[in-house]
């Protein structure tokens, strides 16, 4: 029998946007309140959203209110000012509000049919994007997962544009034979690059990697001889220290060698946002792909990054879902530039953020989440903590004479429910790492984040050199 809400769409759904919307609002007062991290009772009531596939059918707004109240305490407040984990940030309200209205919406982001609105939302947070980061305006920018797949479409495109020089159509004939392509990384590359090294067939093994500085950061005299069959891989951001790789160097490197260079910029290509730390990525506009995701720094809800090409040939030759036509000047589906045919309004979340922060904003949010990194460092220091690397930017790793104390420090102080960050391990030392990435984090939430460090290591009698 059809369950009695379907019959009445209408009605139903606007109950159930509502019953939503208005445990989202007490969601939200109370994440300053709560605990970062759910408590184990939060977590054992998940049982109850389990059991026996269900055979009868339960309306929407008990199915949100179930959600809500069993769900909704079992989450980690990554959408607060207190979670310092990752490099990841929280979701600014204009793209809360626009999921919003998209999950009404429904829209499908694959071609014009589907969704004009979508089609021409990512032309112009495509040519917003350029000019925010001082890109050339003919790139391509594709609507990606995350930085993952946004690898995966670049390195895609140059795998493609590679092999063609030597005559090779790697989407008709694959890679067995295949003229050899050179893999040149950072020996701090994101895990990420060589899980997409493995997805394309170009395999891990043979890759040739370049040595880093104190910071991280690519040592340029240690690469190798670069060939028009070369990849190098660079990046803007490590994620345990924010180092941004000597970019433009590398850039006149590869361009003199016909080499590709990508650059992954997963939170660290928002450095370009402000005059602050904009000098960091110098030159990085000769590079031939970047990838960052939105749902970093930008605080943009998960799930959406941007890939972005000088080749939008190549990236179309090689997602293409027919036969490929690209002709300049013609506009291509969304669905041939990116690996899914059918997938979310990504673009929409980023329209939202950069209508709502304006390039004054971006900047603003990329100043302050460094401003909160340096004090935090700043205090560490003072506490007797040893900040092993150059805050350049949102990152701060932390260290200790005590190093054998530091996972029962950060189990307390994620335990104490105060603040949220995991440990790390930088050239042999355990550390634990704190990224500022967040629009919402305010001074007093870093306060309180340092507080609970200071009570932890206290009480672990952590000596103060
Ligand atoms: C987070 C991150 C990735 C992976 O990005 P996802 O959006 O999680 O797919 C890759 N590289 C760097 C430097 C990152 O920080």
């Amino acid at each position: 029998m059809m369950p009695e809400h379907i019959s009445d769409p209408l009605n139903s759904s606007e109950l159930a946007l509502r019953t939503a919307v208005q445990h989202a609002e007490v969601y939200l007062s109370d994440l300053y309140r709560r605990q970062v991290a759910p408590t184990p009772e939060a977590l054992e009531a998940l049982a109850l959203l389990g059991g026996p596939m269900p055979k009868a059918g339960t309306n929407p707004q008990e199915v949100i209110n179930t959600m809500a109240t069993i769900g909704g305490p079992a989450t980690m407040a990554t959408a607060g000012g207190r979670y310092f984990g990752l490099v990841v940030g929280g979701s600014l309200p204009a793209t809360v509000g626009t999921r919003v209205l998209n999950a009404a919406w429904d829209q499908l982001a694959s071609s014009q049919s589907t969704s004009p609105l979508i089609t021409r939302i990512e032309q112009i947070t495509s040519q917003w994007l350029l000019e925010l980061f001082g890109l050339p305006e003919d790139c391509s920018v594709g609507y990606v997962s995350g930085t993952t797949m946004g690898n995966f479409l670049c390195l895609a495109a140059a795998r493609h544009e590679i092999l063609m020089k030597y005559g090779w159509n790697v989407e008709k004939q694959g890679l067995r034979g295949s003229p050899q392509i050179q893999i040149v990384a950072s020996a701090e590359i994101h895990v990420t690059v060589k899980k997409v090294l493995s997805m394309l067939g170009l395999g891990t093994a043979d890759v040739v990697y370049v040595k880093t500085d104190q910071n991280g950061g690519m040592d340029v005299a240690d690469l190798p001889v670069l060939g028009p069959n070369s990849i190098v891989l660079a990046q803007a951001g490590n994620v345990n220290t924010g180092a941004i790789d000597p970019i433009g160097k590398l850039g006149d490197i590869t361009e003199q060698a016909g080499a590709w260079l990508h650059v992954d910029g997963a939170f660290g290509l928002w450095a370009a946002a402000s005059e602050n730390t904009r000098h960091w990525l110098k030159g990085y506009e000769k590079a031939n792909s970047w990838v960052t995701d939105g749902h970093k720094w930008l605080n943009t809800p998960y799930d959406g990054a941007m890939a972005i090409c000088r080749s939008p040939h190549a990236i179309h030759q090689a997602m293409a879902t027919q036969a490929p036509y690209l002709v300049s000047g013609h506009a291509v589906e969304p669905k041939d530039m990116v690996p899914e045919l059918s997938r979310g309004a990504r673009a929409l979340d980023v329209w939202a953020a950069l209508k709502s922060l304006g390039k004054d904003g971006v900047a603003l949010l990329v100043d302050r989440c460094c401003q909160h990194a340096r004090l935090a460092a700043r205090l560490l220091d003072d506490m007797g903590f040893e900040v092993l690397n150059d805050v350049v930017l949102n990152q701060v790793l932390v260290s200790h004479a005590e190093s054998t104390k530091l996972s029962q420090l950060v189990e307390l102080v994620c335990q104490s429910g105060e603040a949220w960050f995991g440990l790390s391990r930088w050239r042999g030392v355990d550390a634990f790492r704190l990224s500022f990435s967040s629009w919402v984090t305010q001074e007093q939430d870093v306060l309180r984040l340092l507080q609970a460090i200071e009570q932890a290591s206290i009480q672990l009698g952590m000596s103060k050199q």
